[in-house]
């Protein structure tokens, strides 16, 4: 890496960047391309005398960019958004940039300590009581996803549960708990840390309850399964699930949780960040019952790829289960009085700067400006939730929730509504101007519309309407409805 040549090429590529976002309303946000295309477009092999930055420049415009569904257009609003912002790209240059492995704290104290910093600023801007911060008795880490969080959550609960039960050949007996909303990153975990799969447990939700889990219906299994000799182990709750947004009832399933021993896990991937609002906080009461939670700023506060926040109220059985002894890095057991080795709250050694990103993003907003983000992202939801309730062919699946509204439209006969929902959502997607996306819960197929792109505003929201209006036309004519 030379200075003077690193300025002048990053500059370049900033310039490329900044070009794309001015551009960006102008490409199809779902890619057009077929499977392979890019093969067909690259040599097959890789140069031997280096490249321009010029030449690579012009294959990304070429053949790069016509291949991406563009996840920071604002017309995006399939799945949960990805947000990004100035602050979280300068953080993210900061971390490429100084590019330091912080697997110990002495292997780069300032990276584990901003960490611990980072995570207890976030922890109290959500209202985190003290047994999740490090300031109390707990402690967080910033991890890649919430698939990992739960990972190594899960393995810690497994290790502590078959401590106590004296053995572990007695891992066929635990159990994990969720519903059918969770999201299948838990079902994956479970498998990976040796859960058999008879012992998964998703539990039925319905429209009666908009599809959070009765606690009822938890006790009960737990209770059936206690009765064949089996060990409730885990219990996943959601608070913003992906199909709907339902959030659990946290208070009444921490208390089961507590009943019968079990390791409580929340899942607040997309709505925890809207919990930094205290008319939203609300959704997290209980939390204090937890063992652990989890939310990716990622998602939904401006925090650039990749960032899930997750905080153990016990550190130790994190540490217990996921250290490993090397002369090489060093090995601690978790002392709260010492420095904090990341590497034993992950499943991999080596680890990226992250809590340089989110602490920036967190300084460059504050808090202020991130709740104003989210609350102009509930405000347009509000609006396009209005605008599908005013017009008759329409209807709203189940009540809308933080920025996610889950629509369709009427069928004449029940058995079309699928057909019929999935030939609009095609018609929009098709025509590159917007992008959705569906699910189905309760076997009714139906279209999510989540708003909260960065660079969305109302009038993005005011077109997706019209086009979906305007689809909608065509699709009833067609079918004669
Ligand atoms: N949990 C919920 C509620 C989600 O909505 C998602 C993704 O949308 C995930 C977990 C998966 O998150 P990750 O991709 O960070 O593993």
């Amino acid at each position: 890496l030379e200075p003077n040549s690193f300025a002048d090429e990053s500059k370049k590529v900033i310039d490329f960047i900044a070009e794309y976002y001015r551009n960006i309303e102008q490409f199809p946000v779902q890619s057009k391309v077929n499977p392979g295309y890019l093969s067909d477009m690259l040599p097959k092999t890789a140069p031997y005398f280096p490249e321009s930055l010029d030449d690579i420049l012009k294959d990304v415009t070429d053949s790069i960019i016509p291949g991406l569904t563009h996840w920071q257009s604002p017309n995006f609003f399939a799945y949960f958004q990805a947000t990004a912002s100035t602050a979280g790209f300068l953080g993210e240059m900061l971390c490429t940039g100084l590019n330091v492995v912080g697997f110990t704290w002495l292997s780069s104290p300032a990276a584990s300590e901003l960490e611990s910093i980072a995570m207890d600023w976030m922890g109290k801007m959500l209202k985190l009581p003290s047994s999740f911060l490090f300031s109390g008795t707990g402690g967080g880490v910033l991890h890649g996803s919430t698939c990992e969080a739960i990972i190594c959550t899960l393995a810690a609960a497994r290790d502590d549960a078959l401590r106590r039960l004296g053995g572990s050949e007695n891992i066929t007996k635990l159990v994990v708990y969720c519903s059918d909303q969770t999201h299948f990153t838990l079902q994956k975990g479970a498998k990976l840390i040796g859960i058999p799969p008879s012992n998964f447990r998703s539990l039925p939700t319905s429209f009666s309850t908009e599809f959070a889990l009765p606690p009822e219906t938890l006790r009960a299994a737990i209770e059936d399964d206690i009765k064949c000799g089996l060990v409730p182990l885990y219990l996943c709750a959601t608070v913003g699930t992906t199909s709907t947004g339902a959030v659990d009832p946290i208070e009444e399933w921490g208390k089961i949780a507590h009943d019968y021993k079990l390791w409580f896990h929340i899942d607040a991937a997309y709505a925890g960040s809207a919990c930094i609002c205290p008319e939203f906080r609300h959704y997290l009461n209980g939390v204090e019952l937890a063992d652990s939670f989890s939310m990716n700023p990622h998602k939904w506060l401006l925090t650039n790829m990749d960032c899930c926040c997750l905080w153990v109220k016990r550190p130790t059985l994190l540490v217990d289960s996921l250290s490993t002894k090397s002369e090489i890095v060093g090995h601690n057991s978790f002392d709260p009085s010492h420095p904090v080795d990341y590497k034993d709250w992950q499943i991999a050694l080596s680890r990226r700067f992250r809590a340089i990103r989110l602490w920036i993003v967190i300084r460059r907003h504050g808090l202020d400006n991130l709740m104003y983000h989210i609350r102009s992202d509930v405000e347009m939801a509000k609006r396009f939730e209005a605008l599908v309730k005013e017009d008759g062919r329409f209807e709203i699946v189940v009540p809308g929730r933080f920025s996610l509204v889950c629509f369709r439209l009427k069928p004449k006969h029940e058995s079309q509504g699928s057909e019929l929902n999935r030939k609009l959502l095609e018609a929009v997607n098709s025509s590159g101007r917007a992008l959705m996306s569906h699910s189905v819960v309760g076997g009714v197929y139906f279209i999510r519309c989540a708003i909260g792109s960065t660079l969305t505003e109302m009038r993005h929201v005011d077109d997706l309407w019209k086009l979906i209006q305007e689809k909608a036309k065509i699709i009833y004519l067609q079918d004669g409805n």
